[in-house]
């Protein structure tokens, strides 16, 4: 493993935005990760795992410590037949793991052409295996950890690897251990407990109106696939022409209570049922319809003309840009709504 020096970032995130980092390595093994997490300790530095850098908006001045860009690959499959599966006469199910610096889409096409389901509405997100689990990625109503079985990681605080259980991992709506415990463990690979034959979830709108479109009734994991891939290609900006993290915010969640008095003042916002009796609001529905957002540009940064939840950044947009267009839609909506909104974007200054 060799350390680099004063490495430029913006080439190693979407948003093609961020300063140098001091130090800069690449790891493809779990030894490479004990040697990394030590250099920095030894240098007494900071570090941060890179992988797809795609849900990541790195500082204009860049980073005073180490960078190290996971780039471990493989997938393997551990086919697993409970006694009950084996007398329902169900098709094994299994036990896929995969590495962390393996492509999150790629993953979900191996997936998808061994027969499992589940990570279909998971398609055409850019990032790695490891994002999965940090993120708890989600989309189209099904997220990473449902399907998640184990995670294995360095801990460094503890200098050993370890291996979190799914409950270990704490999973909620775009949140999990390593975003509370941020630092703490790098992730190595993901085991995900997967099936053969399981239902199709397509109940989101998009997919319903693409699958009536078609007339097909019972779509398979590679048709919600194709149709995952379709309606995204046709929504989201081209990660080739723009800069983009994706989702810049999250959906804000609120009280019941909350929820009614805003639907008074905005009957058409949409809201859906979360756990405890609250509410899940589409954040892209209230840049768009209350806050007129959709679309605007500020300098070289702006939000998606088809999807304002979404930040795009031109050649040559800087940090500050993005930030300062995200300090501005939090106080529109808070001024309207009267709602905090949280970025999903991970900072790194
Ligand atoms: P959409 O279908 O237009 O829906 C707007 C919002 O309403 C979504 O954010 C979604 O929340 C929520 N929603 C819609 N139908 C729902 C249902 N049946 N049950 C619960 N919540 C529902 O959204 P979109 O912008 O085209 O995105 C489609 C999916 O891709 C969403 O799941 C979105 O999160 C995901 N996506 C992720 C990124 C990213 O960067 N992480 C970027 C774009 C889209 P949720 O977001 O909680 O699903």
């Amino acid at each position: 493993m060799t350390i680099q020096e004063n490495v430029k970032l913006a080439p190693y995130t979407t948003f093609k935005i961020g300063g140098p980092a001091d130090f800069f390595c690449s790891v493809t093994s779990e030894d490479d990760v004990r040697e990394a997490v030590e250099y920095a300790r030894e240098k007494k530095i900071p570090f941060f795992v890179v992988g797809g850098g795609s849900n990541l908006l790195i500082s204009d001045k860049g980073f005073r410590g180490l960078v190290i860009l996971n780039e471990m690959k493989g997938v393997k499959y551990e086919k697993v037949n409970s006694k009950k599966e084996k007398e329902d006469k169900k098709e094994a199910g299994g036990i896929v793991s995969a590495a962390a610096g393996e492509s999150w889409d790629g993953f979900v096409e191996y997936a998808v052409s061994q027969g499992f389901s589940g990570l279909e509405n998971l398609s055409s997100i850019p990032g790695t295996v490891g994002a999965s689990a940090v993120q708890n990625l989600g989309a189209y109503g099904v997220t990473a950890g449902q399907f998640i079985h184990a995670v294995r990681a360095f801990d460094t605080r503890e200098m050993k690897f370890v291996e979190l259980s799914n409950a270990d991992c704490d999973f909620e709506y775009r949140d999990s251990v390593f975003k509370h415990e941020k630092g703490r463990y790098v992730i190595t690979g993901v085991d995900f407990k997967l099936e053969k034959g399981g239902k199709v979830n397509i109940e989101y709108k998009d997919l319903k109106e693409y699958f009536a479109g078609k007339k097909i009734n019972a779509p398979t994991p590679r048709e919600v696939r194709e149709a995952v891939i379709s309606i995204r290609a046709n929504k989201l900006p081209d990660w080739k022409l723009w800069g983009t993290a994706g989702s810049f915010f999250k959906n804000p969640v609120i009280s019941a209570q909350e929820y009614a008095s805003l639907k008074e003042k905005y009957p058409g916002l949409p809201g859906f049922p979360e756990a405890g009796g609250k509410v899940k609001l589409a954040l892209a529905w209230i840049l768009d319809n209350i806050c007129h957002a959709k679309g605007m540009m500020n300098g070289n940064v702006g939000t998606y003309e088809k999807q304002a939840l979404v930040f795009v950044a031109k050649p040559g947009a800087t940090a500050a840009e993005v930030v300062g267009l995200a300090q501005e839609l939090m106080k529109r909506v808070k001024d309207a709504t009267g709602v905090t909104i949280e970025g999903e974007v991970e900072r790194v200054n």
